[in-house]
């Protein structure tokens, strides 16, 4: 048992105390058979189960439609974003017989990081937008991006920057998107925390570690039509490079999950946290609290204007789930951090590369934490503004 933590760090996060309580018993002995959930054959029936229903319950969350296939793969939001090129561009070569181009979206630290890998590993990719000019304050409107090159396969954005704290408040329609141009985002930091058109997308890519999980799998939801890939002498002949084997969407889907040894303790950990989810109400439900703990703690953050200073200048794509803001000077802001500390509240100071603070607030974190972290901003505002 634990005291119930007050945590904000951007991940690994907290997760529901009774969930791990009931993981860990299942890590020791799993239906009672002996073995250990962890410890069973990613290929047995038990752990077939565990995917299945992990499916099952995102396919409830997120309304899911039959147009689209949900698959998990070892690794993280790196390991999504790295494989993308490979498998959207071998689809685009099966389509079209040529080699597809890929547009991305420069609006944080993770949509640069995953660009700048699609171009080292050898793909043309066109950067439509970039904001770290003005390091990543806002997003322009679609209508100030450049248009969609030419062949291009797919537009990848981060719909939730989680160093910077921006996060979009809609996608891109027909009027920036040409017909049959694939939307891919990266939700690894705000899957589950409010509700998405799944049918808009051509593929969701989450690592687990924020708000449904351990570190170690990557989620996926997949347009089917997304799955069919040009074989390997055609890719060959086209100069596309192969896809590596691990990360072949089309052959993992084919195995349900489990071409290779999926960590099935990570992923029965997301069927528990799904499960627990949905017997709370649903996305709209999860939709409310994450609106109402970001609502409060952005508006204790303006109570002091001059002192608590938001990078994100527009308030329409600042995060629900990693408010960022810096005090003015780095002293107060690990001043900050440590008399949160003492105070119980944790995890907040900023990532290594922008400094200051961060308070990441996933599905895990209570409306009764933030409201603690809420009344310390503003302690904390009194004394020292
Ligand atoms: N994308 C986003 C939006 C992230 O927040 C992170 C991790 N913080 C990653 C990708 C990379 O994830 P991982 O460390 O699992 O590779």
């Amino acid at each position: 048992d634990r005291e119930e933590p007050h945590y904000f760090g951007a991940g690994p996060a907290i997760l529901p105390t009774s969930v791990l309580q009931e993981a860990a018993y299942d890590l020791v002995s799993y239906l009672n058979e002996g073995l250990g959930v962890g410890e069973i054959s990613h290929r047995s029936k038990p752990a077939m189960q565990i995917i299945d229903d992990t499916k099952a319950n995102l396919a409830k969350l997120l309304d899911i439609p039959d147009t689209h296939e949900t698959f998990f793969m070892q690794g993280g939001g790196t390991t999504g974003f790295s494989s993308i090129p490979y498998n959207l561009i071998a689809n685009y070569a099966k389509k079209t017989g040529k080699v597809g181009r890929a547009a991305y979206a420069v609006t944080g630290s993770w949509s640069k990081k995953a660009a700048e890998e699609a171009e080292r590993l050898g793909f043309d990719v066109d950067v439509v937008v970039n904001t770290k000019d003005i390091k990543f304050s806002d997003i322009p409107p679609y209508s100030e991006w450049k248009p969609i090159a030419e062949n291009t396969s797919y537009l990848f954005v981060c719909d939730n920057e989680t160093v910077d704290g921006n996060e979009f408040n809609d996608i891109p329609g027909p009027e920036y998107l040409p017909e049959g141009v694939e939307l891919v985002a990266d939700l690894s930091s705000n899957i589950l925390s409010r509700k998405v058109d799944v049918s808009k997308y051509g593929l969701i890519m989450a690592g687990a570690q924020k708000n449904i999980g351990l570190a170690g799998l990557t989620i996926y939801i997949i347009k089917k039509s997304l799955l069919e890939q040009a074989s390997d002498a055609d890719l060959k002949a086209l100069g596309v490079p192969l896809v590596p084997i691990a990360y072949q969407y089309p052959i993992v889907v084919k195995n349900n999950s489990a071409y290779n040894t999926i960590p099935i303790f990570t992923a029965h950990i997301l069927k528990l946290v799904t499960g627990k989810l949905l017997e709370e109400g649903g996305l709209a439900k999860i939709q409310a609290t994450d609106e109402k703990k970001a609502s409060i703690l952005y508006a204790a953050l303006a109570k002091f204007p001059e002192f608590y200073i938001l990078p994100v200048k527009n308030p329409r794509v600042r995060s629900k789930m990693n408010v960022v803001f810096r005090l003015p000077s780095a002293e107060l802001d690990d001043q900050f951090v440590k008399e949160a500390s003492a105070k119980g509240l944790n995890g907040l100071k900023g990532h290594r590369s922008v400094g200051g603070i961060r308070a990441s607030m996933y599905n895990a974190v209570t409306l009764e934490s933030v409201e603690l972290l809420v009344k310390f901003v503003e302690e904390f505002g009194k004394t020292h503004a």
